[in-house]
C-alpha cells in the first residue's frame, strides 16, 4: 500500500496514534503540527514518520504545505483532519479571539485542507477524506460555544463534500470521539473529569488507538461505500 496519506495535528495525542495506526497498515505518512517542535522531533524520532510544519488556520500555509509534501511523498489520497484546540469560556465572557482562534483551527482549516487536495483526489479518482469532530460537536457543551459549533459544522461539512466527492471515488466521513485520554483531556480540572467518566457506560475514557482503529476502517480501499457518515467513537456516552 503505497497511498500516501497525511494527518493534520499528527504528532500528537488522537493524532500520533492515527499517523502510526496508519504507517504499521502501510500508508506513506506524513504528520503536520504546528507549536510543539519539541513533541514533534521526538515523534519523529520515534516512529520515523516525517513532520511538516504549518497552521492549519492559514490557506496559504497549507496550500504550500501540501505543494512540499507532494513533490516529497506523492499526492496526497488521504487526508485526515484531526488538528484542533479548545479556548473554553461561557459566552459571556469568551472574548472575540477565543471564538475566532477555534473556528479557524478547527473548522477552516477542514476547508483550508480539503480545498488543497481535492482536485488532485478527483482527478485520481480516488480519494478518502476523515474530519475528526466531536462528541460535543453533537450534544453541545458548557463553556464551549465556539468549540461545539466549529465541531458540530464539521459534520455539516463531511455531508456536504462526502455528496460531492461520491461520483469521483472521493469518500468523506467524519469520527465524533467521546473523552480520550490526551493532553487536551488532561487539561480539564480532575473533579470535572470524574464526573465525564462517571456518565460514559464503558467506565472508561476513550483512548487515542480507540479513535484510529475507527480511522483506519475508512480509509481503506474497500470502504467505498462509506461515505457521509459519522462514526461516534465514545464508550456510549452519547448515542446519536
Ligand atoms: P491534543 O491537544 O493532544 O493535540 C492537538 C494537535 O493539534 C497537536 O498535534 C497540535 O499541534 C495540533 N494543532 C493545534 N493547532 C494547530 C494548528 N493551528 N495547525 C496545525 N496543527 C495544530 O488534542 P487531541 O489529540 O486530544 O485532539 C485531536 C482532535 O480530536 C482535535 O480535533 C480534538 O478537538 C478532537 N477531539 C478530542 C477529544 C479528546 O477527548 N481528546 C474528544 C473529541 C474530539 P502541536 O503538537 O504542534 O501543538
Amino acid at each position: 500500500m503505497d497511498r500516501v496519506a497525511l494527518v493534520t495535528g499528527g504528532t500528537r495525542g488522537i493524532g500520533k496514534a492515527i499517523s502510526v495506526a496508519l504507517k504499521d497498515a502501510g500508508y506513506r505518512v506524513a504528520a503536520n503540527y504546528f507549536g510543539n517542535v519539541e513533541a514533534a522531533k521526538q515523534f519523529t524520532e520515534e516512529t520515523g514518520i516525517p513532520a511538516y510544519r504549518f497552521d492549519v488556520s492559514s490557506f496559504a500555509e497549507c496550500e504550500a504545505a501540501i505543494q512540499k509534501i507532494t513533490a516529497e511523498l506523492g499526492p496526497v489520497e488521504i487526508l485526515v483532519n484531526n488538528a484542533g484546540i479548545t479556548r473554553d469560556a461561557t459566552l459571556h465572557r469568551m472574548t472575540y479571539e477565543q471564538w475566532e482562534d477555534v473556528i479557524q483551527t478547527n473548522l477552516t482549516s477542514c476547508f483550508n485542507m480539503a480545498r488543497c487536495v481535492i482536485e488532485s483526489m478527483r482527478d485520481r479518482g480516488f480519494g478518502r477524506i476523515v474530519n475528526v469532530g466531536s462528541i460535543n460537536g453533537q450534544a453541545g457543551q458548557y463553556g464551549q460555544v465556539n468549540y461545539a459549533a466549529a465541531k458540530s459544522g464539521i459534520h455539516g461539512f463531511t455531508k456536504a463534500l462526502a455528496q460531492e466527492g461520491a461520483a469521483k471515488g472521493i469518500t468523506v466521513n467524519a469520527i465524533a470521539p467521546g473523552y480520550v485520554d490526551t493532553d487536551m483531556v488532561r487539561a480539564v480540572p480532575h473533579a470535572v473529569l470524574e464526573k465525564i467518566i462517571a456518565r460514559i457506560p464503558a467506565g472508561r475514557l476513550g483512548r487515542a488507538e480507540d479513535i484510529a482503529r475507527g480511522v483506519l476502517f475508512l480509509v481503506a480501499d474497500d470502504a467505498d461505500f462509506v461515505t457521509g457518515a459519522t462514526i461516534s467513537i465514545n464508550g456510549g456516552q452519547h448515542m446519536y
